[in-house]
């Protein structure tokens, strides 16, 4: 985990604490950069309520969901594991590694990277900017809102609403819907025929 202070400026929805009630934390942008990066950026309503020192069941059933996560390579400032480091860390941390998972259980791409940030000297207390490597922007668009949708589950104890494989079948679908609209817009800048374009159904 890495806290930097950066110079980009950009808008962000308002946000207040209202908007907050029922959840742990929300997506408020997703900004696609031509590097094959996304950057998210999450607000945690309850400032003081934004480690998993402070919900410590997220990671415990996120680990036995997904047990691949424990395989993690994580740079910290103490060289702990992944799993150690979830004892006490951000959990926008917890849901940049999430992200990555989720990319990995459907699509092998190589290793992804991503990396956490937040200065609360510049942002309201509470915002956090998770940047994330993708290969597929429909998938990765996917990975965010499941991942977004998971550590607020879990983090109500609305495990009967989590349906792990269920999910993963759908982001299945939609990479391959991402991969098909990727070689037609391939087949678009090689100037082929129109004709020759179209999604096939069979990944629909
Ligand atoms: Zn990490």
């Amino acid at each position: 985990m890495l806290i930097s202070k950066q110079n980009r400026s950009y808008i962000s929805p308002s946000f207040s604490a209202d908007e907050g009630s029922g959840f742990i934390l929300k997506v408020t942008e997703i900004l696609f950069s031509s590097d094959k990066r996304v950057k998210i950026v999450v607000e945690m309503p309850d400032p003081d309520r934004f480690t998993t020192k402070e919900a410590p069941h997220i990671p415990r059933i996120l680990f036995r969901l997904l047990p691949h996560l424990r395989r993690h390579r994580c740079d910290n400032d103490y060289g702990f594991s992944f799993r150690q480091e979830c004892a006490c860390t951000e959990i926008p941390h917890l849901f940049e590694h999430l992200i990555i998972e989720l990319q990995n259980q459907v699509q092998k791409s190589g290793p992804l990277k991503g990396e956490t940030h937040w200065d609360w000297h510049r942002d309201p207390k509470g915002r956090f900017h998770v940047w994330v490597e993708y290969d597929n922007e429909l998938l990765v668009l996917g990975a965010i809102r499941v991942a977004e949708r998971f550590i607020n589950l879990l983090d109500a104890h609305a495990l009967d609403n989590l349906n792990v494989q269920e999910e993963i079948a759908n982001l299945k679908r939609l990479a391959r819907i991402g991969y098909e609209l990727y070689k037609v817009s391939d087949k678009l800048l090689a100037g082929n025929s129109q004709n020759e374009l179209s999604v096939s159904e069979q990944f629909l």
